[in-house]
């Protein structure tokens, strides 16, 4: 495809969220991302997240995490270049341990992968035996090796109810787990871990829960932002808004919310409802990419929270990242065998 053609299909698409000069721009670099991508026999996967410019050129499969895992699962091409943060670029090496996977930038990370580390778990499954443990996939590979099962926010209440045990360990979002305890009607502790090296303290549990998920304070730190006052004074404003909030949000927000679901979802609730305005509380990005996809509908914006690890993610860089081979996504043999099934049985579940 020529820079021209590409250039009027983004324009045609964008022209409402991102600048003329932007767009001409960014389709040359978009262009020459996808001559090196034939090349090099490489696909392109983009989350949500990705902002538009890039998140309408270059992918070739564009979804959640979820989505993303199972075309990481499928693919036949020799390099995967993941459009996204690293918790998610080392999910595509768990199941690709024979393909190059690289992620653009090195500074992806994620405030919520970065909360909790394998050595957690462990001292929890200590205090915990015999009870199942779940890793939200916002988490990294080591993490993922500890636990019986992976979620995502989209198939969370399913992960948790397949365990089929009254107590589940669930990790590390604080919020979600709030939000699947509720669903499932569980009761939550986040209980207090000893340091290593240090003896027991009385904030330890001594008893084991019943009927109960153990959580993590672990936040998103995008998603932590949005506030109950901040759905009032939208409300307020626009009387007939709907209101779609992601399950990374706290609880209080998800329930004054009309609905709440993970990024595919919004975003699918979106094109088969019509209302007067729509209000996504999530990233900034998707925003764009919800309204650019709906020029029909009446797209508010409550943009202060760009995700810091997401925005390290663009077209300069994927560039990069094809002619130079970088960053390659590594995963010690023994942590990915043990990460892959925890992922692997997320995927079996749907
Ligand atoms: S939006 Fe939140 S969960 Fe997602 S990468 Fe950014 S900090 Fe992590």
């Amino acid at each position: 495809m020529s820079v021209e053609t590409l250039y009027q299909e983004m324009k045609q698409k964008l022209e409402r969220v991102v600048p003329d000069f932007e767009l001409r721009y960014k389709a040359e670099l978009a262009e020459q991302i996808n001559q090196l991508k034939k090349e090099k026999n490489a696909v392109i996967l983009g989350h949500n997240y990705m902002e538009p410019a890039l998140y309408y050129s270059i992918p070739d499969f564009r979804g959640d995490s979820l989505d993303l895992s199972r075309k990481a699962a499928q693919t036949d091409k020799d390099i995967i270049v993941f459009c996204g943060v690293r918790f998610m670029a080392e999910t595509a090496k768990l199941l690709n341990p024979n393909k190059t996977v690289l992620l653009p930038s090195e500074k992806a990370g994620c405030s919520l992968a970065a909360s909790i580390t394998a050595q957690d778990v462990r001292q929890l499954r200590e205090r915990f035996p015999g009870v199942p443990a779940v890793a939200y996939v916002n988490t990294y590979a080591d993490v993922k090796a500890e636990v019986d099962i992976c979620c995502t926010s989209s198939n969370a209440r399913a992960v948790v109810e397949s365990l089929h045990s009254d107590t589940v360990i669930f990790l590390p979002d604080e919020y979600l787990a709030r939000n699947v305890a509720k669903e499932t009607g569980r009761h939550i502790i986040f209980p207090t871990l000893e340091k290593e090296g240090e003896t027991k303290t009385s904030t330890t549990l001594d008893y084991q829960p019943v009927g109960e998920m153990v959580g993590w304070h672990g936040r998103c730190e995008v998603h932590e932002k949005f506030t109950i006052k901040d759905i009032q004074a939208v409300r307020q404003q626009f009387p007939e808004v709907v209101i779609l909030s992601h399950p990374e949000c706290s609880p209080e927000v998800v329930a004054a919310s009309d609905f709440s679901g993970s990024t595919n979802a919004m975003i699918r609730y979106v094109k088969e409802t019509n209302a007067p305005q729509y209000l996504v509380l999530t990233e900034c990005a998707m925003g764009d990419n919800i309204a650019a996809a709906n020029p029909d509908k009446d797209m508010l914006r409550l943009c202060a929270v760009r995700c810091p690890h997401m925005n390290q993610i663009t077209l300069e860089d994927t560039l990069k990242s094809l002619q130079l081979n970088q960053y390659e996504i590594d995963v010690p043999e023994d942590v990915r065998l043990r990460a892959a099934r925890s992922v692997e049985r997320m995927i079996a579940i749907g």
